[in-house]
């Protein structure tokens, strides 16, 4: 028989990995954390697959572009680059990780010619 359980994400307020999906045979399907002190819970839906769903969507929520104070903190760390400008006035697409301190020329112009954030923004390419 195959594995029928949706793959559900990490919590998304406590990073918990314990994320129940009701039972199917229930009158309403929902996603619960198992963390006592989250323990945050979707609504009900018809579906244990719209529970799911709607518990990743929650997962995955768009991250904010970092700050030059933010970028700053993670010296010697590396952020998602999503553009930049060159220096030369051409704005290069670069989608990917860069080490802070290759990108600490540019700070004064984050978020005008480029962003950075903590991890891969889900669901967009920069362009
Ligand atoms: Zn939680």
């Amino acid at each position: 028989m195959p594995d029928k359980t949706p793959k559900v994400l990490p919590c998304p307020f406590c990073g918990s990995k314990g994320v129940a999906i009701a039972p199917e045979g229930r009158r309403l399907a929902f996603a619960t954390c198992e963390s006592d002190e989250c323990a945050v819970v979707t609504k009900g839906y018809s579906t244990i697959e719209e529970a799911s769903a709607a518990w990743n969507r929650r997962a995955v929520p768009k991250p904010e572009p970092l700050t030059q104070e933010q970028v700053l903190d993670m010296n010697g760390g590396w952020v998602w680059v999503a553009a930049y400008n060159d220096g030369w006035g051409y704005v290069r697409y670069y989608d990917g990780y860069v080490e802070v301190n290759h990108m600490r020329h540019l700070l004064d112009a984050l978020g005008k010619t480029w962003l950075a954030y903590t991890t891969k923004p889900e669901g967009t390419d920069g362009r």
